[in-house]
């Protein structure tokens, strides 16, 4: 069904709008191959980085410099200490993706230029502040939303709180993301409709089961213009 003009759409940005958790693959990769090559085991390092990083995301959020303070972490409780050469070599890796060119996923521009054309659109993400923005600005995709919302944690409150801040219908308002946990079960639990437009890549932290099924289900972002 085809939704009457005037929605207004949230729409979540990293593995959304474009790539992201690739990179992040990419370099815990690499950090295994590291701590193999220091003679730990690969499943020892991996278990050891993805409890570390359950823990530190919900005090400390999320980003690439939190990335590598859990890499560091990690190597702590393995090895007592992070020698200052692998603190270097963990810098590097992050600096890899903080440099990273934004790569917008197939469609994504127009789709978002014709989608600001009958509806309002809030960019939602979550994460390190600057990170972020940072990568809005590179996008060029800004113009398009009415605003842009960097998050500490996609949770139902602050869902709520973008809603009552921007005097929005949650009738008419969407969260539009690849995330089930932070994109639609908490828009969910705040009283949002929802859009899940899954990524072949997900991070373990962001997998749950659906509390209800979302109210639409896509296969990629371009398809937004079928229905809105
Ligand atoms: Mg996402």
């Amino acid at each position: 069904m085809h939704q009457t003009a005037g929605q207004v759409l949230l729409v979540d940005a990293d593995d959304t709008l474009w790539e992201n958790e690739a990179y992040f693959r990419q370099v815990f990769e690499q950090f295994l191959d590291i701590m193999e090559a220091r003679g730990h085991l690969r499943s020892d390092a991996l278990d050891a980085l993805q409890s570390v990083e359950r823990e530190r995301c919900v005090k400390h959020g999320y980003g690439s410099r939190n990335f590598a303070r859990s890499m560091d972490e990690t190597v702590r409780q393995m090895e007592g200490e992070t020698p200052s050469k692998l603190m270097q070599e963990i810098d590097a890796l992050v600096q890899w993706i903080l440099d990273h060119p934004v790569e917008p996923f197939p469609g994504v521009a127009e789709t978002l230029e014709d989608l600001a054309s009958r509806h309002r659109m809030l960019l939602v993400t979550k994460g390190a502040h600057q990170e972020q923005n940072d990568k809005v600005e590179r996008s060029g995709f800004a113009r398009w939303f009415i605003g842009v919302e960097i998050l500490f944690e996609k949770n139902a409150e602050h869902y709520r709180e973008i809603v009552a801040r921007n005097s929005l219908d949650s009738s008419i308002t969407w969260m539009i993301g690849n995330s089930p946990k932070s994109d639609i079960n908490m828009a969910m639990a705040a009283g949002l409709r929802t859009v899940f437009i899954p990524h072949r890549t997900i991070w373990g932290l962001e997998r749950q089961p659906f509390t209800r099924e979302p109210d639409l289900v896509l296969t990629q972002f371009s398809d937004l213009r079928l229905h809105f």
